[in-house]
């Protein structure tokens, strides 16, 4: 989607720091991060927000969650635990209209454990 910032990095006219890609999804590093691990996953596929997923992206979210797992493994979150948000809309503060999934851990409600 044209002026989508998030577009711009899967079609790599933006560099970002790529944890994970797959035919239907990428995960970056976010260049603001709230927690010692905060990684972004999206579809490769632009969709405003949560709501935008529709009948036929089921294989899309299965492959969203399977991410989450592949991801979590990799960054070193998957054993002590991890969250996973996706702010939908303006009361929710979402600031990229691509809908996406923040992957926050390595710390413990703030307090640093990795
Ligand atoms: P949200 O406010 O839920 O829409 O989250 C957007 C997130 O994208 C924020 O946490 C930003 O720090 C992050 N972000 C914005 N631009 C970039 C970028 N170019 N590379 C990585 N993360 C970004
Ligand atoms: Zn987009």
């Amino acid at each position: 989607m044209n002026g989508c910032i998030f577009c711009k990095i899967i079609k790599r006219e933006i560099p970002a720091g790529i944890v994970y890609e797959d035919a239907s999804v990428i995960a970056i590093r976010d260049i603001n991060p709230q927690a010692p691990v905060h990684v972004l996953l999206m579809p490769k596929k632009h969709i405003d927000d949560i709501l935008g997923f529709g009948d036929e992206d089921s294989g899309l979210l299965s492959a969203i969650i399977s991410a989450i797992g592949i991801i979590a493994e990799k960054t070193g979150i998957r054993q002590n635990g991890f969250r996973v948000i996706s702010n939908c809309g303006k009361a929710a503060g979402q600031s990229v209209r691509h809908v996406h999934f923040h992957i926050l851990g390595g710390s413990l409600f703030g307090e640093r454990i990795i």
